[in-house]
């Protein structure tokens, strides 16, 4: 994909962020959405949570085989199945890549995104491969995640948490920084104010859900799909500053909001 730019860090022994930067014209306007893949090692091979828009994937694919000559990629965990997240679905379905979501995602991958958005949010439908339940275990070569169903942002959403490290993925269950990402932080939010109050309200339950699972842990590395890794020690208020926005979002509701009644990202 012509202006596709990617750039893979190692996180943690085992896991790497593919830092990903795809163009995206709206209404004739150039935008680049930036968002992050995570690179996992588990015993048979790779595991991708997300694995980007659809145009991209190539470009994606050609970074792992460099990164990783010896590894194949075996499966996709999708964290939810807008564009920018679960977009290529259909690519790594036709690679004989399983892809693993949660079964709220399966009208919206099979429907190529939400309904009544730009184009440019939409993709080629696919069916995920697997089907993944809150409490499933993802054995890693030096961990394990277990999976959270965290409904709200859209109906499947998925973390996946290792409670012996302390390590959460999150999709977009946290909304993401302004500064480098006003894009996808923009889409968030207007994901919000086009969803019925009733998703926003269980995205704010999801939330708080997360937050108990949390509670008394000194030190949770997130691994968000929008930004830079952080320890939640150093942003405490990481969750509070979602739920408000999200309050937020709930207050400004407006039926004439542009967009028609779909979500974007
Ligand atoms: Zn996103």
């Amino acid at each position: 994909m012509v202006g596709c730019r990617a750039s893979l860090d190692c996180v943690l022994p085992g896991i790497w962020r593919v830092d990903l930067r795809a163009p995206l014209a709206l209404f004739g306007v150039p935008l680049v959405v930036r968002v992050n893949l995570y690179v996992l090692e588990s015993a048979e091979g790779l595991y991708l949570v997300d694995c980007g828009p659809f145009a991209a994937f190539s470009h994606v694919r050609a970074l792992l085989a460099r990164a990783f000559p010896s590894r194949r990629l075996r499966r996709v965990y999708l964290t939810h199945s807008h564009f920018d997240h679960g977009g290529a679905g259909l690519r790594c379905v036709n690679d004989g890549v399983e892809v693993w979501a949660a079964s709220g995602e399966r009208s919206m991958a099979s429907a190529g995104g939400p309904t009544g958005v730009p184009q440019a949010f939409r993709y080629p439908p696919f069916v995920p491969t697997n089907w993944i339940v809150d409490g499933d275990r993802v054995p890693l070569r030096e961990s394990c995640l277990t999976a959270i169903v965290t409904p709200g942002h859209t109906p499947g959403s998925l973390a996946l948490y290792d409670e012996a490290s302390g390590v959460l993925l999150c999709g977009d269950l946290l909304l993401g920084p302004l500064r480098g990402y006003a894009v996808t932080l923009l889409l968030a939010v207007l994901t919000a104010l086009r969803q019925p109050g009733e998703e926003v309200r269980r995205h704010i339950e999801s939330l708080s859900c997360v937050r108990r699972q949390l509670e008394g842990r000194r030190n949770v590395l997130v691994l968000p799909g929008h930004g830079a890794p952080y320890h939640l020690k150093d942003r405490p208020g990481a969750f509070a500053r979602s739920e408000r926005l999200l309050r937020l979002a709930l207050m400004l509701k407006r039926p004439f909001l542009p967009f028609g009644s779909g979500r974007a990202c």
